[in-house]
């Protein structure tokens, strides 16, 4: 039986990065992947051009993330800076700091990442089934110290899946989608394809600011992908132990935010008196996306046509409410499209100094396998390499 130094199951980036960081400090690593290749995942990432990380200061980039304390150590152990200067190559920022590398392929990353383990023996078509106590893997293989990197449940084509939260008897939290699109009651294949940009979506007291995008079947874009991590943890379900989520709620979209109730009825008012021969769609044209104005008019039972001057007491209130709030009805989760898992490996049992287990001496976790998740815009890929560098040292290092 060939015994390793340590064994890092999965080869995600977080799996490849711990292998990467074990192998400066031991000779002897293994990485196991389950897959005829590493980092398939990694490859559709932002549309196939990788958004790697975000690039705001470190202090706010934590603050976006409800785990921040456990997350701080690994943060700063593999920084941006170094997590550019360990890729070498040449990146830029887009809005809301996304960090994309200028080839716009995620396939140059993972082509990097892949060239720096040659001190590392890498395993292909190895799916790891169990870990006895003393951590033999199979009859032909053990570890002193193993690295658990298998990633979450979604995208399972990639070769992710439940597996990694059995392997141990280390506790887990309930599992569920994250990021994830909202599927909604009515049919909007009518209006599929339009954006509402910088627009206010809301859930009971969550509020986020951002874009929302329609397409057949309901509501997606980073606006509603981003509360839809808020959703998901409000609501008591665990995949784990097939409860899916029963969903029946509603969103409401701020069409307007920049004016309040009071300052829009002013508006109007002043407006419709003196554009009275204006059609209500054509004036509604300085506030919303053109595509968007007729499927909305036609919800709330507006003539799209009706001179400005028509527009009664009842009927200018009715646009107002809508503006303010148009209401959509959920009915589940876009499951095959959610992101990222929600829930994992229960971080009170992991030390966030070395991603260590606490309950397991020599067992270490990284990447989406814990119990930890970002919004959109590259704050889970910065989990995944910065976990994965901090749980590689650690290993490496004792
Ligand atoms: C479509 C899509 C787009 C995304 N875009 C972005 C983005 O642009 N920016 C961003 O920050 N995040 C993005 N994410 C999220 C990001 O990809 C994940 O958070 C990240 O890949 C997690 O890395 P990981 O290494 O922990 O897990 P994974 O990437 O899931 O890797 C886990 C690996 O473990 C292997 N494995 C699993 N079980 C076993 C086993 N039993 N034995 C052996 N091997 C096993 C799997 O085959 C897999 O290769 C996106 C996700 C999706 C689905």
């Amino acid at each position: 039986m060939k015994e390793y130094d340590i064994a890092v199951i999965g080869g995600g980036p977080a799996g490849m990065m711990a292998a990467y960081a074990a192998s400066q400090n031991s000779s002897d690593v293994v990485l196991l992947e389950k897959n005829s290749r590493l980092g398939r995942k990694l490859l559709i990432t932002g549309g196939g051009r990788c958004n790697i990380t975000n690039n705001k200061p470190i202090k706010k980039l934590l603050n976006s993330y409800s785990q921040k304390n456990f997350l701080k150590h690994s943060f700063y152990t593999f920084t941006n800076e170094d997590l550019f200067s360990f890729f070498n190559l040449e990146f830029c920022e887009e809005d809301d700091n996304r960090v994309f590398p200028k080839s716009g392929k995620s396939s140059d990353l993972l082509k990097v990442i892949s060239d720096k383990l040659q001190d590392v023996d890498v395993i292909y078509n190895f799916e790891v089934e169990s870990i006895s106590q003393d951590f033999v893997i199979n009859d032909k293989l053990k570890a002193r110290k193993i690295i658990i990197a298998t990633g979450g449940i979604t995208y399972p084509q990639t070769g992710c899946g439940p597996e990694g939260y059995y392997l141990t008897s280390q506790p887990v939290t309930d599992i569920k989608y994250g990021l994830v699109p909202l599927i909604t009651k009515k049919d909007l294949s009518s209006i599929a394809g339009v954006t509402l940009y910088d627009v206010v979506i809301s859930y009971k007291k969550s509020r986020v600011r951002g874009n929302v995008l329609f397409s057949h079947v309901g509501l997606t874009g980073p606006g509603v992908i981003n509360l839809s991590n808020e959703i998901s943890e409000s609501i008591s379900y665990n995949l784990l132990e097939n409860e899916n989520a029963d969903l029946n709620f509603e969103i409401a979209i701020d069409l307007i935010p920049e004016l309040s109730r009071e300052e829009l009825r002013e508006k109007f008012t002043k407006d419709f008196q003196l554009k009275g021969k204006t059609m209500l769609k054509n004036y509604l044209k300085l506030f919303l996306t053109n595509s968007f104005i007729d499927f909305f008019l036609d919800e709330i039972g507006l003539d799209s046509e009706i001179q400005l001057a028509n527009v009664n007491k009842k009927a200018k209130n009715r646009l107002i409410e809508n503006l303010k709030r148009f209401a959509f009805e959920i009915t589940g989760f876009n499951k095959d499209l959610s992101k990222v898992t929600i829930g994992g490996v229960d971080l009170s049992n992991v030390s966030s100094k070395t991603l260590e287990s606490t309950l397991i001496p020599g067992l270490y976790f990284a990447g989406e396998v814990l119990d930890l998740h970002g919004p959109t815009g590259g704050y889970n890929l910065k989990i995944a390499f910065s976990t994965g560098y901090l749980a590689g040292l650690s290993a490496g290092q004792k």
